[in-house]
């Protein structure tokens, strides 16, 4: 499970560089493109003419290249119908070796052809982190348990986050009985490179609430020293107001425009 989330996150940050540099090459190539142009059209000079041919057609070259990284990029996180039952499965299959022999795995799902548009394998690689920091947090053993629930969530649930509206949501809750965190550890949580473990990443948990923010929903976290720790996450099935068809927060997370 652990080689398999690796592999996920380095395939995430390599669209994520693609997503980025494309941005900023199209913004240096652009230029280029216009000024080789410009040259070709205005130079006296035969010469020059053709140096300015030679620009604008590497830029223009560029710029093809830059657009195929780009939908490489997008590619990697297209929107597709993901099912409850197929995305638990899935987790059970890549936790098997994981779980030490003093942890117990519960899963319940209340009904496994609930689904949802998402992201299969950026929700599955959220919802292993969750369950490997679950089972880090017990050396001494446990529980983990993962349970679902269809959940109608009014406005006033989401003061505090202005992108998340009112409506039927899927929650998928990760719950450990280990070693739970102290306020000084919990307000500080999604803070990228934040790690109290020996060569832990920190990255984790960010990378699991900008996965769950780009599904529309959002995370909440409960926890107690020396009881044990609840991950909880809201995904929207239906909106109150859902004019929108598909995932509009999708595609603004690989930015390319
Ligand atoms: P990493 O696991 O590499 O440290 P994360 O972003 O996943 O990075 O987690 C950040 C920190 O949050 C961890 O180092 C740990 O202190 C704390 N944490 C995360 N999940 C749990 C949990 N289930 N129980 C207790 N502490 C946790």
């Amino acid at each position: 499970a652990e080689q398999e989330l690796i592999r996920a996150q380095r395939f995430e940050s390599l669209a994520l560089l693609a997503g980025g540099l494309s941005h900023d090459l199209r913004n240096l190539l652009q230029p280029l493109l216009l000024a080789g142009d410009t040259l070709e059209d205005y130079a006296d000079d035969p010469r020059l003419a053709r140096l300015g041919a030679l620009v604008r057609d590497c830029g223009r070259r560029g710029l093809e290249m830059v657009s195929s990284m780009l939908s490489f990029a997008r590619g990697a996180r297209r929107a597709e119908q993901v099912r409850l039952g197929a995305l638990l499965d899935a987790l059970k299959l890549l936790m098997q070796g994981s779980v030490p022999r003093n942890v117990r795995m519960e899963v319940d799902v209340f009904d496994p052809d609930v689904s949802f548009e998402g992201n299969h394998t950026e929700l599955q690689q959220c919802l292993l982190n969750l369950c490997l920091n679950a089972i880090q947090a017990m050396p001494d053993g446990g529980t983990l348990r993962i349970e679902t629930a269809q959940v109608n969530l009014a406005d006033d649930f989401f003061a505090d986050s202005e992108a998340v509206q009112a409506g039927r949501y899927l929650r998928l809750s990760v719950i450990d009985s280990g070693a739970g965190m102290p306020s000084a550890v919990l307000q500080r949580l999604f803070e990228p490179f934040f790690t109290t473990k020996e060569g832990g990443t920190g990255l984790g948990l960010l990378s699991c609430k900008r996965i769950v923010a780009s599904h529309g929903g959002l995370m909440r976290v409960r926890s107690r020293e020396g009881e044990g720790t609840q991950f909880h996450l809201y995904l929207p099935l239906a909106l109150e107001h859902d004019d929108a068809d598909g995932l509009p927060a999708m595609e603004s997370t690989l930015q390319g425009e």
